[in-house]
């Protein structure tokens, strides 16, 4: 036994977790943000991604350490055996699913949340004044009443969530929090577009509501929700005397980006006594491009927002938002009045009140709201509109260069930042699907393995697509060119391949 340790085996000095000698760790504190910071400074040069080797993945099945190691060892660690495995999301080459890059900014930022430790569900104190600060900006960039709510989440699965929740509580009153669903609810049911994204369903399923009563209405050709054919399930459903409570627009669909016409949802919701949710999840975040605004006329109009500022905004992970228009509706939706040890005061720290827990089911949370404050301040809404724009003109080029290629073929109406395609080569568009299909999930396979580009995929009308999601600030047209050259090295490669194994199965 240690000789520094009591008879209880607690260290005889103090049980603090500060270091003994700052200076040493302030030094190897300082190699650590420099070894990110090159990190980023010249991610270029690494692959988009690669998979871990077994070995590396090994390492992270040791036991629980009894004993501590060097700080130096660990973030030694860190850059062998994590920073080189990460998804990616930072590099320029990185086009798929929806996550932004992160910005320098955001992530000083976050190491100073870190260090200051502060918990943000209640009591009185400056951080809570950024969220608030934050939130404002919020409510004016979407043109919502001065004293709407709203707070930050995890995501917008969370956002949506809470979205659905309000609705319920506007459907139902507050009573169903203490009664259950069962006993109030029987008959509520919500309207999207059948291109929204799962977590709405969820939403139904986690609030209680099930997703059976969750109607995907189709879409059009431009992939936004069909009004005629909304308004024809709700005629339907209140006809079998059911009680339509909510509709979610859709501000940028997972797959295509394509905006729902939120301007005539917000009217047929009013005129049905719906609550208007928004799922803005990245597309939201298009209001501060002056260019694009105008693609969410009626989102002004929303009873609540979701959306994520780590998406198209490019703050580090986590930072979803939601925004709601009736406060007393929000407050009545989570606010308890249980729990002495969280009472309120006038004065002393617990003033304040009504705190962010009173707005949502986390009590302890996270200093979000800094990296967000931190990117918008430095970079400021004009620059970060135009960051945002420039991914859309991206996206545009790309369409027009697989237009001009016999070899590729795009499978979706570009509306905003992503793109959908698939390579035909010599088949031609009109090949059988499955060989098509068989083909271009190979290839987002192999580009992905290429390391140069990370395209995700999805389906569309039943036919496998390239999917190209635009969202990293540091992408530029070297990066398309890098997409579209591997795109039909590879397409050619694999094409020739499984015709050739063709040819040699057909041989007797
Ligand atoms: C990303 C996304 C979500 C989910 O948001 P998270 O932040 O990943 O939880 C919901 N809806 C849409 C349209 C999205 O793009």
């Amino acid at each position: 036994m240690p000789t520094s340790s009591s008879a209880l085996g607690l260290p005889s000095s103090s049980g603090s977790l500060d270091p003994d000698d700052w200076r040493a760790v302030r030094a190897e504190g300082h190699r650590m943000l420099d070894d990110i910071l090159n990190y980023l400074e010249d991610i270029r040069e690494r692959p988009v991604w690669q998979p871990a080797p077994d070995a590396v993945r090994e390492r992270f099945r040791a036991p629980l350490p009894a004993e501590g190691s060097d700080l130096q060892d660990v973030h030694q660690s860190f850059m062998q055996d994590i920073l080189p495995y990460a998804v990616g999301n930072a590099h320029p080459g990185f086009m798929g699913w929806v996550h932004g890059g992160g910005n320098v900014v955001g992530m000083l930022a976050e190491m100073l949340a870190a260090g200051l430790n502060a918990n943000l569900g209640g009591r009185d104190h400056m951080p809570i004044e950024v969220e608030k600060q934050v939130l404002r900006w919020v409510i004016e960039l979407f043109g919502f009443p001065k004293d709407a709510s709203g707070l930050f989440l995890t995501g917008s699965s969370m956002a949506n969530l809470i979205g659905v929740l309000i609705a319920r509580t506007s459907a139902l009153g507050d009573e169903v929090r203490r009664r259950g669903v069962a006993r109030l609810s029987s008959g509520l049911v919500a309207y999207t577009s059948a291109r929204a994204h799962g977590c709405i369903a969820q939403g139904m399923d986690l609030a209680g509501l099930g997703r059976d009563h969750l109607r995907a209405i189709p879409v059009d050709a431009k992939g936004r929700m069909n009004l005629a054919s909304l308004a024809a399930a709700v005629a339907i459903d209140r006809a079998a005397g059911l009680t339509p409570f909510l509709v979610v627009g859709t501000a940028g669909t997972v797959d295509t980006g394509a905006i729902d016409d939120l301007h005539a949802i917000a009217r047929l919701a009013r005129r049905e006594r719906m609550h208007f949710h928004v799922d803005g999840a990245f597309g939201a975040m298009a209001m501060l491009s002056p260019a694009l605004a105008g693609r969410l006329r009626g989102i002004e109009f929303a009873d609540s927002i979701a959306f994520d500022f780590h998406k198209w905004l490019q703050v580090p992970y986590d930072a979803g938002f939601i925004v709601v228009r009736d406060r007393e509706l929000h407050l009545r939706t989570f606010a308890t009045h249980e729990g002495t040890y969280l009472s309120r005061g006038d004065r002393g720290m617990s003033a304040g009140s009504p705190w962010p827990c009173d707005f949502g089911p986390d009590l302890s949370r996270g200093f979000r709201a800094l990296k967000t404050w931190f990117t918008i301040k430095v970079h400021g809404a004009q620059r970060l509109g135009e960051m945002i724009a420039h991914t859309c003109e991206l996206a545009q080029q790309l369409a027009q260069r697989i237009g001009e290629s016999p070899e590729l073929e795009l499978l979706a109406p570009v509306s905003l930042n992503i793109v959908c395609f698939r390579f035909v080569g010599r088949y031609g568009a009109e090949c059988k699907s499955e060989i098509l299909d068989r083909l271009n999930r190979d290839l987002v396979v192999a580009l992905q393995e290429s390391g140069v580009v990370a395209p995700s995929s999805t389906v569309l009308d039943g036919r496998f697509a390239i999917r190209i999601a635009l969202f990293n600030h540091r992408t530029t047209m070297q990066e398309i060119d890098a997409l579209l050259g591997a795109t039909l090295a590879l397409g050619r490669s694999l094409s020739a391949s499984s015709s050739a194994a063709e040819t040699a199965g057909s041989t007797p």
